[in-house]
This record gives C-alpha cells, sequence and structure tokens, in this order.
C-alpha cells in the first residue's frame, strides 16, 4: 500500500444517485477541515471563516452555504457535520456536507472540495481506512457491505452483530482454545517426559471436540440454517417444454422478463431472477425444459439444468394439468426425487371446473398446487406454498452470530482439519506430531476467518465489493 495513504484527503458523494431530498458529499483525511473551511459560508454571521482557521467543533452541525472557491457565488445551503479524529468513522477528520439532493449540487461540491486539495476516493476507502487505523476488524469491514446489500430483516440482524464485533470475538475465543491445546501438544512432543500435567491423546482429542470442533459445527450449522434468509432460497422451476415454466415465473415476477411461446424450449439456458415472496429473498431460476428434441443445442440445453439439478433444493416441478403425465415427467421425477419439492398443476383453465389432477401412486407424496400462469390475477395459494417450503427446520436456537460465505469456506476447512486431528489422536500412540499440524492449519484458517492474517487478494476480494463513498 502507497506510504501516502492516509496523509491524503479523499472525498466522495456517500448518497445515492437521483432525485432526493438530503445528498451527502464526505471528506476524510488531515486537510478535511481546511478543505471544507475555505468553501463554506457560515448562515450565523455571514462570515466566512478565515483561510487556515478552522473554527469547526467535533461533533457539531454548522449551517451555511456553501460557495464558489473561483467567485464566491452562493451554491447551496448545507449543514456541515464534523468529526475530528478519533472519533470519526475512518478514526480520522471527517466532514460531512449536507447539501440537497439530486445531480448538480453533490457533483459541483465534490469537484470543488477535489479542486482544493481532496482526492477522489477508491471504492470502500473510507471503511479501509477505518479499518486500517484499526477502529474496526476485517469482519466489522465486511459487515457494512452486508448492511448496505442486506436483501431481508434476518440479513440485516446477521451483518448488525458482525459490525458490533461478535463474531469476530467469538471466533478469538475458539481460536484462543485452539491455541491452548497446540501449546500442550506441542509441550507434550518436546519434554513429554518431564512435565507430569501433560494428557493422554484421547483426552486432548476430547477437548479439542468440546472446545473447539462443536463451536465450529454450531457456527457452520448457523450459517446453512440463515444462508437461504440472507442470500435468497434458491428455488428451480423445471418442467417439461412448453408446460408455462417461464409464464409461471413471469407472473411471479410480474413481468415479461422470460420469453415465453408456444414454441418448445425457448429457455435454453438458465434465468436467474431475485425476487421475494412473503418477505422473503428467492432466488428463482427458470431452466431450460427437460424432454426436448435430440438436437445438440436442445441436449446441451437439458445437461445444464441437469447439472444445475445437483446442487438445488428447491424445486418447482410444473406439470400442464391438461395433458397426461409423460414418460419424460416420469424420469423428471427420479432426477428430484430426495429434494424438498412442490408440484405446480398448470393450465387449470384448460380443464373443466371439476377436474382434480393428482400424481401417480408411484410418486412421492408431494405438496402440490393448481394454477393458471395464464389467467389467474394472484398466486395466493402458490405463494404460501413457497413461502412454507422456505421455512427450514429447527431454527430454535441459533444466534445471529453467522459466517459470511468467505467465513464459512474456511470454518469448513478448519473443521476438516480439526477432525482429523482429532481422528490421529484417537487412533494412532503416537499422533501428536500429525495433530500439531492439522492444528496449526485449522489456527491459520481461523486467523483468516477472523481477518487477522490477510494477504492482499483477499483484502481486494473485500473491497471491491464496496461502493464509492463508503
Ligand atoms: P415453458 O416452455 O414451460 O417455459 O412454457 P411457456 O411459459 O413458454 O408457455 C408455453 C405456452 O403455454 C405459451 O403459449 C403460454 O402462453 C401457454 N401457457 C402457459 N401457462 C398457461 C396457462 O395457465 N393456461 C393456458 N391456457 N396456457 C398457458
Amino acid at each position: 500500500m502507497d506510504s501516502t495513504y492516509n496523509h491524503d484527503t479523499i472525498a466522495a458523494i456517500a448518497t445515492g444517485k437521483g432525485n432526493a431530498g438530503i445528498g451527502i458529499v464526505k471528506l476524510s483525511g488531515p486537510k478535511a477541515l481546511y478543505i471544507v473551511a475555505g468553501l463554506f459560508k457560515s448562515g450565523k454571521n455571514d462570515k466566512r471563516p478565515e483561510k487556515g482557521r478552522l473554527p469547526f467543533r467535533s461533533h457539531r452541525l454548522y449551517h451555511g452555504w456553501i460557495c464558489s472557491p473561483d467567485n464566491g457565488e452562493l451554491i447551496d445551503e448545507v449543514l456541515i457535520g464534523v468529526m475530528l479524529a478519533p472519533h470519526s468513522y475512518t478514526a480520522e477528520d471527517v466532514v460531512e456536507i449536507n447539501c440537497h439532493g439530486g445531480y448538480q449540487s453533490v457533483k459541483i461540491i465534490l469537484e470543488y472540495v477535489l479542486k482544493r486539495g481532496a482526492r477522489l476516493s477508491e471504492p470502500g476507502e473510507f471503511t479501509r481506512r477505518a479499518w486500517l487505523n484499526g477502529r474496526i476488524d476485517l469482519c466489522q469491514a465486511e459487515a457494512v457491505i452486508e448492511i448496505i446489500t442486506a436483501r431481508s430483516r434476518k440479513a440485516l440482524e446477521i451483518a448488525g452483530k458482525r459490525l458490533e464485533g461478535e463474531f469476530g470475538k467469538r471466533l478469538k475465543a475458539i481460536r484462543n482454545s485452539a491455541v491452548d491445546i497446540f501449546s500442550e501438544l506441542e509441550a507434550g512432543i518436546e519434554f513429554g517426559q518431564e512435565i507430569e500435567a501433560i494428557r493422554d491423546q484421547n483426552t486432548v482429542g476430547r477437548q479439542i471436540r468440546i472446545d473447539v470442533l462443536r463451536p465450529i459445527q454450531e457456527l457452520i450449522r448457523g450459517y446453512h440454517i440463515a444462508q437461504p434468509q440472507v442470500d435468497g432460497l434458491r428455488v428451480g422451476v423445471i418442467g417439461c417444454p412448453n408446460v408455462g415454466k417461464s409464464s409461471l415465473v413471469n407472473r411471479l415476477i410480474s413481468e415479461e422478463r422470460v420469453i415465453v411461446s408456444d414454441q418448445p424450449g425457448t429457455t435454453r439456458d438458465r434465468v436467474d431472477i431475485s425476487i421475494r415472496i412473503g418477505g422473503l429473498p428467492m432466488i428463482l431460476t427458470d431452466t431450460a425444459g427437460l424432454g426436448m428434441s435430440q438436437e445438440s443445442l436442445d441436449i446441451a440445453s437439458m445437461t445444464k439444468t441437469v447439472e444445475y439439478l445437483k446442487d438445488c433444493e428447491n424445486i418447482l416441478f410444473v406439470l400442464d394439468a391438461s395433458q397426461k403425465i409423460s414418460s419424460e415427467e416420469h424420469r423428471i421425477k427420479e432426477l428430484v426425487r430426495e429434494k424438498n419439492v412442490l408440484v405446480v398443476h398448470n393450465k387449470m383453465d384448460l380443464v373443466k371446473n371439476s377436474f382434480k389432477p393428482s400424481l401417480p401412486k408411484s410418486w412421492p407424496k408431494w405438496p402440490a398446487v393448481k394454477i393458471s400462469a395464464r389467467y389467474d390475477k394472484e398466486f395466493v395459494s402458490l405463494e404460501a406454498a413457497i413461502r412454507k417450503m422456505a421455512q427450514t427446520d429447527n431454527q430454535e436456537g441459533i444466534s445471529s452470530i453467522i459466517p459470511n460465505l468467505r467465513q464459512y469456506e474456511l470454518l469448513e476447512k478448519v473443521k476438516g482439519a480439526l477432525e482429523r486431528a482429532v481422528h490421529i489422536l484417537d487412533s494412532t500412540e503416537e499422533g501428536a506430531p500429525l495433530a500439531v499440524c492439522d492444528l496449526k492449519e485449522a489456527i491459520e484458517c481461523l486467523d483468516s476467518a477472523a481477518g487477522v492474517k490477510v494477504d492482499e487478494d483477499m483484502l481486494e476480494h473485500i473491497f471491491r465489493q464496496f461502493c464509492i463513498g463508503k
């Protein structure tokens, strides 16, 4: 990182684009006050502060005007928020210029502060400074972006806990336990004969299980339970061509985004759509129909659908109620037999009112709903059934201290290493040296998950997700 990094003053528009009541231009760095003082005319005494004199006190709001540095022309009425180091977001001097929203005011004010010596910030640079200055840890920095992009109340709650630093604290406690055991094992290898307090391998193995492995498993379990509510439940829409899959998806998202046609096989590739049903975020995937022709393009599309099915646990299996179940649909049933399936009998407008669609006896007893994707005004029963599908079992006792995807992947590695260590200690008499290696790996992964040890790639990955101005 550039050594001048923390010595220059950065600026950016912190609010979103578009018409809005308020817009904020934010500055952070040693010259933030000086830069703003040169543009500000106080509303109180109608006097612009003298150059170099910085009349601002921390955690105060100042009312006044931003003026052109060229000719003193008043540009916009503003409130200036001042937070002096280290009591600010970045732990540096921070000034926020609250002006009117829209495009022009924020743009011109930003131009002025850049003219007076600020540099346009990079994405995530304010948060990166907060981290570099030691005000937050990396888990908290990640939490900031997760709060901004939260797609559900649960996602917000979990990110909020991480921002409070709860996740980092939990990992630290687990890590400390792992380090204690690691040190004991190492001491045992080196001085086994001399130290009386060294315990036998099985006891150490049990302690790894209780103090380290079990809390890691809890965090992993929490991730699996919370993940659909955070990132969106993945729901695949499958069925033969022309049964109305795309029509159904279009109706659910209330817009014609997926091509509907009476030509079989119009959806040749997967289409992922983010929607919310009953407040829950979902990623609905319209798939290529299974059972198309044997042409190479069709085969390729179907292969993709079958691949996708391997990873998708929740399925809307669409059937045409006006047609008999086909042999291909029997085959699809086998493909999804073990999954969380909701059968959707579509095109109910084409059958008599008295007709009750049913599934062959050999099929699993899947829940089913009847709809007409073409004519139904609303899908109350379908949406209720989808919501039910999303209810993951046994959410009790799951705290809001949940890893994100990056941390989860590292925790899986920690778990693997710990399981190996326990197995070796339980099964091999002289297993301690090998178990020490596994414990070392587990501790390193824990450090990465907690953001204690990070490489530049990981930092790039984290801060790349930010917008400019945060
Ligand atoms: P997909 O290939 O399974 O995605 O099917 P589409 O959504 O493209 O629909 C195939 C054809 O069936 C189109 O002509 C749709 O208008 C028609 N269709 C879809 N749903 C219904 C329905 O509920 N009733 C009727 N009568 N036609 C439908």
